[in-house]
C-alpha cells in the first residue's frame, strides 16, 4: 500500500473512531497500539501520531489499575502477616534515577501545570536547577545505555554510580512527592518488606530490598510497560527512548515564565 492511501485509511479509521463513546474509543486505540509488535516496539511507524490527550488517558488508566493491584497486594501481604516498611516521609527509593517513557512524564508535567499546583511547580523549577548540577550528565548517560539495551551490566553500573551519589529526585520536596497523584508506575510499585534500610543509595552492598511477589501485579506491570512503550512510540517521540523523569518534566513544562 502506498504512503498516501495508508494515510487516507488511517484518517478514515480515526474519523470513525472519533464517533465512539470515550471508553470504547480508547479501548479500540489500545487494541490498535498493541496489535502489531513491530509497531509497538518501534521497528515500524504507527500509521498516525496519537494525541497527548490520548496518551494521558491511557497513562491515567494504567496508574489507576496499578493502584488497585497494589491495594490487593497489601491486603494479601497483611493476611499472611507480612509487614511493609514503607511510610510517608521515607525517601529511600527516591534516590534512584527514574527513567520513563514520554507519556508518564507528560502526566507529571500536566499535573504540575495545574493552577492549584503553581507553588509545587515553582519549587520544582528552582530545585531542578540544583538537582541538575548534582547529577551532571548522568540522566543522558543512563538514557543512552538504557536505549542501547544490549549490555545491562553497563547500565546497572552507571545506575548504581548515580544512586551512590544519593541525590534525591528533584520532585521530592521534604519527603513528599510533588507529583504524587501522577507519579510513574515504577514509583507506585516501589515497596520494601520488613525494613527500608536497603532502599537508599548508601546501600553499597547493592542487596535489594525484599519485595512482595504477587502475580496479578507482576503480570500487569509487564503488559503496562508494553502499552506505555507502544503509546510513546505512536506519540512521535524518539522510538523506545526513555529519559529521566525530572529532565523530561522540566522540558515539557517549557520555558519558565514565572
Ligand atoms: S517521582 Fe515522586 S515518588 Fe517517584 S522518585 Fe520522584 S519524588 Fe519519589
Amino acid at each position: 500500500m502506498g504512503r498516501r492511501s495508508r494515510d487516507k485509511s488511517a484518517r478514515r479509521r480515526e474519523a470513525k473512531s472519533a464517533q465512539l463513546p470515550e471508553g470504547e474509543r480508547l479501548a479500540r486505540l489500545v487494541g490498535e497500539l498493541t496489535a502489531d509488535p513491530e509497531m509497538a516496539e518501534g521497528r515500524r511507524r504507527f500509521p498516525r501520531q496519537i494525541s497527548d490527550e490520548d496518551a494521558l488517558a491511557i497513562t491515567a488508566a494504567l496508574h489507576g489499575e496499578l493502584d488497585e493491584g497494589v491495594v490487593a497486594r497489601e491486603e494479601d501481604a497483611r493476611s499472611r502477616g507480612a509487614r511493609i516498611a514503607c511510610e510517608r516521609g521515607c525517601t529511600g527509593c527516591c534516590e534512584e534515577m527514574v527513567l520513563v517513557s514520554r507519556p508518564e512524564a507528560l502526566a507529571a508535567a500536566r499535573f504540575l501545570s495545574r493552577e492549584e499546583n503553581a507553588d509545587a511547580r515553582r519549587w520544582f523549577r528552582a530545585n531542578f536547577r540544583r538537582w541538575r548540577e548534582s547529577v551532571s550528565d548522568d540522566p543522558e548517560r543512563l538514557a543512552d545505555l538504557d536505549l542501547r539495551g544490549e549490555d545491562r551490566a553497563d547500565y546497572l553500573e552507571a545506575h548504581r554510580a548515580n544512586w551512590g551519589k544519593r541525590v534525591l529526585c528533584a520532585l521530592n520536596r521534604d519527603g513528599d512527592c510533588v507529583v504524587y497523584d501522577a507519579r510513574p508506575l515504577v514509583c507506585r510499585n516501589a515497596h520494601a518488606l520488613d525494613t527500608s534500610a536497603r532502599c537508599h543509595g548508601g546501600n553499597q552492598g547493592w542487596v535489594p530490598a525484599t519485595r512482595l511477589t504477587f502475580a496479578p501485579v507482576d503480570e500487569f506491570l509487564g503488559s503496562a510497560a508494553y502499552l506505555l512503550r507502544a503509546t510513546h512510540n505512536a506519540g512521535g517521540a524518539r522510538p523506545n527512548r526513555r529519559e529521566s523523569l525530572c529532565v523530561l518534566v522540566d522540558q515539557l513544562l517549557g520555558p519558565e515564565s514565572e
